[in-house]
């Protein structure tokens, strides 16, 4: 449960229910332009939307109640937001150098495959690197501080952001970070996470079709292929750069226009650079990743926006990778 006071509460209320309206707009647009195939007209689809994991989820799929799953969204969520108080992962950076703290089995398999993801982009994407961006957030989770200077080189210097300090016990079932200071932030793959875990819900409840969007972030299943628009980043109305026909697979988009401020003059976005600690130098507008794996997809989107340079070796390692650069 979230312990805010009830103005708090409100705000975030407001926070939301603002972002709620905006990405109506934005994420109706965006992606799933439409089922391919004439038989998609004739099949009844149901829609459920919801808020969660600080975006718009929606589901369309033949079963016709997925209250079920929503709620195992809302229960992820706890798990792995760092700005839940109680969630693993708020546990994990407050037991920072202290203690490990007792997780699920399955938490355990993701920091794993996190540990796994940060060592195969060489540390562009880094798991650790809630040391730095929970600089730039304020109480709510909200990407709209700047830090000062001298704590963010001390921080490159600190040595905090080393995977190695993620130390996973398997027998006693924990995760502890070995200093203080240090922190992790899965927000650069708990969305793919919990796709996965819907798909797998989905088709564990007889699902022969349906196409998840959470954000942008899209898994499709069934025996057809959809097609998806890439959101053109410049365009404020929801504008589409390109379109892709996948079948069965993830589309992830990863992007500078996502979550951004602008203080002073400067432009301040969400994906930071664990080299600098800062948001990463811009070389593409956006970096769309299409994988089976929406853990992979997620991963992979945010190193290669930070490092366009990995697309050859990710595609030989990552068996069926693509890489749209836009
Ligand atoms: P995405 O939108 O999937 O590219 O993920 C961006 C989110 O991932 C940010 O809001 C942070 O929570 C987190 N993040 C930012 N930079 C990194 C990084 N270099 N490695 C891993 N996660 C990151
Ligand atoms: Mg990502």
């Amino acid at each position: 449960m979230r312990s805010v006071s009830s103005d708090k509460s409100q705000t975030l209320f407001r926070t939301r229910l603002v972002a709620l309206v905006l990405l109506l707009g934005a994420v109706c647009c965006i992606c799933a332009l439409s089922c391919a195939k004439d038989r998609s007209s004739k099949e009844k689809w149901h829609v459920e939307r919801f808020y969660s994991l600080g975006t718009l989820c929606v589901i369309r799929s033949d079963i016709p109640d997925n209250s079920d799953i929503e709620k195992m969204v809302h229960e992820e969520e706890e798990a792995y937001s760092a700005f839940i108080p109680n969630s693993f992962v708020s546990r994990i950076n407050e037991s920072a150098g202290i203690a490990g703290v007792e997780v699920s089995a399955e938490f355990i398999g993701m920091i794993k495959k996190s540990i796994m993801l940060s060592k195969e982009t060489g540390g562009a994407f880094n798991v650790m690197i809630g040391c730095a961006s929970s600089l730039y957030r304020n109480e709510y989770g909200e990407f709209c501080k700047v830090p000062d200077d001298k704590s963010l080189d001390d921080l490159v210097k600190s040595g905090c952001l080393d995977p190695e300090d993620l130390v996973i016990d398997e027998i006693a079932g924990t995760v502890m970070l070995r200093r203080k200071g240090e922190r992790i932030d899965l927000g650069g793959i708990a969305k793919g996470m919990i796709i996965d875990k819907v798909a797998e819900m989905l088709i564990r409840k007889g699902s022969k079709r349906f196409l998840i969007n959470f954000g942008g972030d899209i898994r499709v299943f069934g025996d057809r292929e959809y097609v998806i628009g890439i959101r053109d980043p410049e365009s404020d109305s929801g504008g589409v750069s390109e379109t892709v026909r996948i079948a069965d697979k993830c589309i992830v988009t990863s992007g500078a226009y996502e979550r951004n401020f602008e203080e002073n003059g400067v432009f301040y976005h969400h994906i930071i650079d664990p080299k600098t600690c800062r948001p990463c130098v811009i070389r593409n507008k956006s970096v769309t990743v299409i994988h089976d794996d929406a853990v992979i997809a997620d991963a992979l989107a945010t190193a290669l926006f930070i490092n366009p340079d990995l697309r050859d070796s990710l595609i030989r390692k990552f068996e069926g990778l693509e890489v749209i650069f836009i």
